[in-house]
């Protein structure tokens, strides 16, 4: 049996008390076959031993009809980070009416400018290439940045019975405030107004069913949060920062937010962690100079260029970086680190985020990775 046989069998393995299978969670890292024993590395990263061994059963009784040993083996990938270490959730109202949405997962930042919506545009079309039907929210009224990112820009259309049809962009369901608000308006808007039209975004917009909706909230801690934490049930939050901000209050006054209210945070996403630099070396008539070796000074960095010349690394602009601790004293799991890369500025900024308009990219893979341990976040 090919080891693509063995992911198919497993494909029809659901982690428990989800319809989805462990293949699509991400939970399958590495697949060995090896004559009569086939052996499996996995990484559920719950701290529910039950589920653990469930899925380790299911796995065994499904692959020794085929092979003599099946050898299963669970590796750990990162600081144990189950939402137990969270208050846990507790019955709050839910005044919208979200029957028809599974998730809905918040994504938030201290301040602007972090690439909090470059962020969650990419996670929404990284769920969405894993087959889920995803929606995203853009609520940040003061400076929506969706119709930008993902390059549109109309006002939404209505059902006859006055509800909006929220855009299909890329395959996600797609609204912004923006589309109501005009781009070029600044909207000074008072508690009030801006509850009311939260609130309507949800009563009022056709979604349709939906795996995940993502919400864009805006910068910091507002009226925005507070209506949207006070009347519906989320079933988690990231926390997007900078590598030189993560230490700062803005992360853990986020966290706190979100605690108080009783949604567990999923982790923290330190974007512009690093800077990707990439190049061609060629001679002057354009000849590819390959398996060159250059030093860079300064940065302390060797690299070797390919067969076309090519060369990428990436540096370390700040040195304190640590997101990593960070978060663990935060009690908030780290989800993944962006780099600072023109590729993604470009993408962003000329309206196809770059999980779309360079999907083999390195930064495009960081972003499915983190969809992953979104996804497993969530499975605890
Ligand atoms: P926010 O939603 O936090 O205000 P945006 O997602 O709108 O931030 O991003 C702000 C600017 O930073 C945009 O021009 C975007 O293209 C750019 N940007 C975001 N992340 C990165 C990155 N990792 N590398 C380079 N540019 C980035």
């Amino acid at each position: 049996m090919k080891k693509s046989e063995v992911l198919t069998l497993l494909q029809s393995i659901q982690y428990p008390g989800f319809s989805r299978d462990i293949v699509s969670f991400g939970m399958v890292k590495n697949v060995d076959v090896s004559q009569d024993t086939v052996t499996i590395e996995l990484t559920i990263k719950t701290k529910n031993d039950e589920k653990k061994q469930a899925v380790v059963d299911k796995i065994e009784n499904k692959l020794s009809q085929y092979f003599k040993q099946v050898d299963i083996q669970i590796i750990d990938d990162g600081p144990s980070q189950g939402p137990s270490a969270q208050s846990p959730q507790s019955p709050v109202q839910q005044k919208f009416n979200l029957d028809h949405i599974k998730n809905v997962i918040a994504v938030a930042s201290g301040k602007g400018g972090v690439g909090k919506s470059t962020v969650a545009a990419n996670i929404a079309l990284a769920l969405k290439e894993k087959e889920f039907t995803v929606g995203l929210l853009d609520c940040d009224i003061y400076g929506p940045s969706l119709p930008i990112i993902l390059g549109f820009n109309e006002s939404p259309k209505m059902t006859q019975d006055r509800k909006i049809i929220p855009f299909d962009q890329y395959g996600l369901k797609v609204m912004s405030f923006g589309f109501i608000s005009g781009n070029e308006t600044p909207v000074i808007w008072r508690g009030p107004m801006v509850s009311r039209m939260t609130e309507q975004f949800f009563n009022d917009v056709t979604w349709g069913k939906l795996d995940f909706l993502i919400l864009d909230l805006p910068p910091g801690t507002g009226d925005i949060h507070l209506t949207l934490t006070q009347k519906l049930r989320m079933a988690g939050a990231v926390i997007v920062t900078t590598p030189q901000d993560i230490a700062l209050a803005d992360v853990r006054k986020g966290a706190d937010m979100f605690r108080k209210v009783h949604t567990p945070i999923l982790g923290v996403i330190e974007n512009m962690s690093g800077l990707q630099l990439k190049g061609t070396v060629e001679t002057a008539d354009g000849i590819a100079q390959k398996d060159l070796r250059m030093v860079f000074q300064g940065i302390d960095k060797e690299v070797t260029t390919d067969e076309k010349g090519n060369f990428s690394f990436l540096v370390d602009l700040f040195k304190s970086g640590g997101g990593a601790e960070e978060s663990e004293r935060l009690g908030v799991p780290l989800l993944g680190k962006i780099p600072i890369s023109m590729d993604i500025m470009s993408a962003t900024d000329g309206g196809k985020p770059i999980i779309l308009s360079d999907p083999q990219s390195t930064v495009s893979e960081i972003f499915r990775d983190i969809a992953v341990n979104i996804l497993s976040q969530l499975a605890n």
